[in-house]
């Protein structure tokens, strides 16, 4: 079976899973607000999106309820994917600053970009047993993309994701802690860089800039010599 026909498959896989009930009532639920209130709305897990053969992986928590859950594509179509997706442009990674739906015609160069939780948690908060329930989609994506060097963890809770993936990989994790522009290098696997996560909660307040982000993913670009 090729990569191109796994990749295809694991993204059916995913749109269809059930497997965690309070995110599938959670999710099928969700309250279009008035503006969007005349488009359909997603209501299933979002796959990745992006270029599973770029040597970059940038790992959210999960999709959000007016964002990625409405549009369908991860990072799509909210003020944190508006402020991600304009930075991944400055630093060449994205080949438009905009990302508002699924035909809006973004191509990713050289990034993959998956949640660690494929489906809107309540609050923003997964359980860990949801966190675990997910955690084969994220393995089995990080198999796809064969030229792995370096994952971007955006917030704590994807880090942490990120980590328990690595420890579940056999990895030596110890002392592996959460903080913006941490960066770890891991015998055998790719580096892994922390970042703020760019939701309004960050960005409206300043503890997550623009020049940030830039900075940090052409530092990236320039380790991975991407
Ligand atoms: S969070 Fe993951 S495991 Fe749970 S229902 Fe959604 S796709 Fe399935």
């Amino acid at each position: 079976m090729s990569a191109r026909r796994s990749a295809a498959e694991l993204s059916r896989a995913i749109v269809s899973c059930r497997a965690c009930p309070r995110l599938v009532a959670y999710r099928e639920g969700v309250k279009p607000r008035a503006s969007y209130a005349s488009q359909p709305y997603w209501r299933k897990p979002v796959p990745g999106f992006g270029d599973l053969d770029g040597k970059l992986l940038v790992l959210g928590l999960a999709p959000a309820s007016h964002g990625a859950e409405r549009t369908g594509r991860i990072f799509t179509g909210d003020a944190s994917s508006r402020f991600l997706v304009a930075a991944l442009y400055s630093a060449g990674f994205a080949n438009q600053p905009v990302s508002e739906s699924r035909d809006d015609g973004l191509v990713y160069r050289g990034c993959y970009i998956t949640a660690a939780v494929k489906c809107v948690p309540p609050g923003d908060k997964p359980t860990k047993e949801e966190f675990a329930n997910c955690s084969p989609f994220l393995d089995a994506e990080v198999s796809l993309m064969p030229n792995l060097e370096g994952v971007l963890a955006l917030g704590s809770l994807a880090f942490k994701a990120y980590v328990a993936h690595l420890a579940r990989a056999g990895a030596d994790v110890r002392g592996m802690v959460f903080g913006h522009g941490a960066t770890y290098r891991i015998d055998g696997q790719p580096v892994v860089y922390a970042c703020y996560h760019p939701s309004p909660r960050n960005t409206n307040t300043g503890k997550l800039t623009m020049p940030m982000l830039v900075g940090l993913l052409k530092r990236i670009r320039r380790d991975l010599r991407i």
